[in-house]
């Protein structure tokens, strides 16, 4: 029997960078060490530190004068690190709320300035990506922040705000690699590893090079993006581990064809499981505004809730795994990262459709 793992995070890798990562656990092209073992400053290290960077960059399109950081601390600590580093003298900044990842970024960032809530889906308990026309943007703002796709509401943006002369900063945990963004119309990019790019451990930042250097001279050293930029990502021991999973996960991108292709498949994988349970006859029921519905996060709940426990018991023993909701959405969430295969997302829907016939 095949396993599929639906989690949200840490989640699902590609087999193949599993397997390369297993071949070359002991020794690392003929080095004898392995990569775990080796010195961040090392040539090899640097090597593969370089072409992760390089890779990454052409995947992204990445523009010549943005940074890319390999940094630690979770998406989480981006929430805070933002406004530090981006306030420049500024009192306030802009923010969208879409759901639980907006809100935890808005409270951190209450912390340090004033937070604008220049738009919200709260009226809708989350279920919709708020029309860019009735924002309330304000030209003063440090900049606005925006979650691209919030991995526990299933909501995702499919269109990018324009923000003028405002730079536009997005967590991109849960959906960066799986489309194509045009970088250069934000400022800074910020994702954990753990959804789309490989384990948990390490948080990329994608910063425009004027947004560096503003930071306060009291602000801890580690906070600042520009000892970071300034070190290539080696102030201090970066996670090395990690950043060499995501080079082998950059390179399985590259071979397969890169994130235009891989935007194809995320279309025809989330078609395949929208449409299963926009056909159930409301025996599942996705709460998402159609037009905003999360290619990558999928939550659907079940017509009576007392089924909950037997659909993920049976889903389990069909090796359908992780497919629990968040604890503040409930039913069930079907997250079909990149690295989740077509043929996971057919299991799940074929047993959906045997689940629903079989009870309903
Ligand atoms: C998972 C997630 C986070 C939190 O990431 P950590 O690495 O746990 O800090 C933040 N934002 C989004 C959109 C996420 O999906």
């Amino acid at each position: 029997m095949s396993i599929f793992n639906f989690s949200a995070g840490p989640a699902v890798l590609p087999h193949e960078v599993l397997q390369q990562a297993r071949e070359e656990l002991l020794d690392w092209h003929g080095t004898g060490m392995s990569v775990m073992e080796m010195s961040h400053r090392g040539k090899e290290f640097m090597g593969i530190a370089a072409q992760a960077e390089a890779d990454l960059r052409e995947l992204m399109g990445i523009p010549k004068n943005y940074k890319v950081l390999f940094l630690q601390g979770g998406a989480h600590l981006q929430f805070s690190m933002i406004p530090l580093n981006l306030l420049r003298g500024k009192l306030s900044a802009d923010y969208v709320n879409t759901g639980e990842w907006s809100k935890k970024a808005m409270a951190e960032a209450k912390k340090f300035c004033f937070v604008n809530e220049v738009a919200s889906n709260a009226d809708k308990k989350a279920t919709y990506a708020p029309d860019f026309k009735h924002w309330k943007l304000d030209k003063d703002a440090a900049y606005v922040h925006y979650t691209t796709n919030e991995t526990i509401g299933g909501v995702e943006f499919n269109w990018v705000p324009r923000t003028g002369t405002v730079p536009l900063v997005a967590d991109m945990s849960s959906n960066i690699l799986s489309r194509p963004y045009d970088v250069s119309r934000f400022g800074l990019i910020y994702a954990g590893a753990q959804k789309n790019i490989g384990p948990a451990g390490l948080t990329l930042v994608i910063v425009r090079d004027d947004l560096v250097g503003h930071a306060d001279p009291r602000l801890p050293t580690m906070m600042d993006y520009k000892i970071h930029a300034d070190n290539d990502s080696m102030y201090n021991t970066p996670p090395t581990y990690g950043m060499y999973m995501a080079g082998l996960v950059f390179q399985w991108l590259k071979r397969n064809g890169g994130v235009a292709k891989m935007e194809q498949v995320n279309i025809a994988k989330a078609k395949l499981l929208y449409d299963a349970i926009d056909a159930s006859n409301g025996f599942y029921h996705c709460p998402v505004n159609t037009a905003d519905r999360s290619r990558m996060n999928v939550p659907f709940t079940l017509k009576d809730a007392n089924l909950d426990g037997d659909f993920l018991k049976q889903a389990d023993a069909n090796g359908l795994l992780q497919l629990k909701g968040h604890r503040s959405v409930g039913g069930m969430r079907a997250s079909i990262y990149n690295a989740m295969p077509k043929a996971g997302v057919q299991a799940l829907v074929d047993f959906m459709n045997d689940f629903a016939r079989r009870n309903g």
